[in-house]
């Protein structure tokens, strides 16, 4: 044993970006990666877009193989959960029996699905799609014809699964309990573009419509919504939204905010050595207007990861990009840079039927964050000028004639 151990819990985006920076960061000690999914480590991403409609495979999203891990000598232990922790004598329980001492902990647990007092959910047949055995499991589900699925929730995870289905020949029916899907991260006016879009490309959507039971005994074979109806699927969908795993770290003792668990820039939580990272870190962000933000996006997860790494290598390194994230809404890709709110004023720019156009957010006038469907140039332009504090008047962002990247400074 060398005399540094770092032990990460959880082998998701965050966890898997921390234990592969970490030799990059000339991180010496041993590196202890524990995760309960059997599977070595995966993209998520492709999950809820291209796996569950057969696509791409398991192989297709595992990365890096199993090889780069011994290569960095990463300790990497699949099918294991830490159980217990303990932040005075530095060590951690896990359920193989095993117990392992740590100099540096990573808290990388990630989100689980949200549970929700729906009647029939924990069926067998329903499907959920946060997990690669739960994407492959509805992409065979899938197979031998066009069938008709119900997808519980319009967040990005079901807005995602129904237009690759639809795409692929399916008919997709989504139930959303809010006025609009999304509504929540994009705010109603550009949910209301993003479900027109999703409509005019053969996804079915139903706004207010909450599901209150699954139907079927074992199998399920529809729902019932709250105001009575029942509808007939072959295949239900529940992407009811997710909850960050925060059981460890509140046996800790770290301090939380935002809904997770706070931390400074370098990743920190408020117990000495313990890190928190990805979808559970609350984080300060000079692109956001609270003190903290949580943000469960990828881009994110593999930033926070990479900066733990310098910090606990070097005691180095702050964690504050642009927070960026992209959605596939079968032949539509939204791209959204900065960390947008509801209650911003949006303006547009480009041709929403097309749709190729990109809205802009702005609060009491500066520019805060931008939505591009199908327009990259528009996206880099403002990725540009949100990083650079540049805000163009609502007339310029409005005017496709006016060339973005060059009001920004010389
Ligand atoms: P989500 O974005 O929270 O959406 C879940 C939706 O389901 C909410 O709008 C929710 O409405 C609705 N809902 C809840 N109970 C319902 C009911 N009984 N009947 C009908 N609708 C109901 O969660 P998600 O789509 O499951 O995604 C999980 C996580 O993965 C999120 O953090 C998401 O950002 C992330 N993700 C990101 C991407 C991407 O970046 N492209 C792709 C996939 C997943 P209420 O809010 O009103 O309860």
């Amino acid at each position: 044993m060398s005399a540094e151990t770092v032990l990460i819990v959880g082998a998701g985006t965050a966890g898997r970006s921390l234990a592969l920076s970490l030799r990059r960061a000339d991180f010496a000690g041993d590196i202890v990666l524990v995760s309960d999914e059997r599977e070595v480590p995966y993209d998520r991403p492709p999950l809820s877009k291209s796996v569950v409609v057969g696509e791409v495979d398991a192989a297709g999203v595992t990365r890096p193989d199993r090889a780069a891990y011994a290569q960095d000598r990463v300790d990497l232990r699949l099918g294991v959960a830490v159980t217990a922790v303990d932040a005075a004598a530095r060590t951690a329980q896990l359920s193989d029996g095993s117990m392992v001492t740590w100099t540096a902990l990573a808290l990388a647990t990630g989100a689980a699905p949200r549970q929700l007092p729906i009647a029939g959910l924990d069926q067998p047949g329903v499907h959920r799609v946060t997990r690669l055995d739960e994407a492959l499991a509805l992409r065979d589900a899938l197979v031998g014809g066009p069938k008709h699925l119900v997808i519980i929730g319009g967040g990005f995870i079901g807005m995602e699964v129904a237009a690759a289905a639809v795409k692929h020949g399916h008919r997709a029916t989504v139930l959303e309990a809010a006025p609009e899907p999304l509504s929540r991260p994009l705010g109603l006016e550009v949910a209301e573009r993003v479900l027109a879009w999703s409509r005019a490309r053969g996804v079915e959507i139903r706004v207010g419509t909450a599901v209150e039971q699954v139907l079927g005994d074992g199998q399920p074979t529809g729902v019932r919504t709250a105001a009575g109806e029942e509808l007939a699927a072959a295949v239900v969908v529940a992407a009811i939204g997710v909850a960050p795993r925060l059981d460890l770290a509140r046996a800790l003792g770290c301090a939380e905010a935002a809904g997770g668990i706070a931390v400074d820039a370098g990743l920190r939580t408020s117990i000495p050595d313990v890190y928190a990272i990805g979808d559970i870190a609350a984080y300060p962000s000079s692109y956001a207007d609270e003190p903290l933000i949580r943000v469960e996006h990828v881009s994110v997860a593999i930033g926070h990861g990479q900066v733990a790494a310098t910090q606990i290598a070097r005691g180095e390194g702050a964690y504050d990009d642009l927070p960026t994230f992209w959605s596939d809404q079968g032949d539509v890709t939204l791209n959204v840079v900065g960390a947008p709110r509801a209650d911003d004023t949006i303006v547009w720019r480009g041709d929403a039927d097309a749709p190729v156009c990109t809205a802009f957010y702005l609060r009491a006038g500066r520019l805060r964050a931008a939505l591009a469907a199908n327009d990259t140039r528009t996206l880099r332009a403002a990725r540009r000028l949100i990083t650079a504090g540049v805000s163009p008047t609502p007339e310029q962002l409005a005017d496709p004639t006016v060339a973005l990247i060059e009001l920004l400074p010389g």
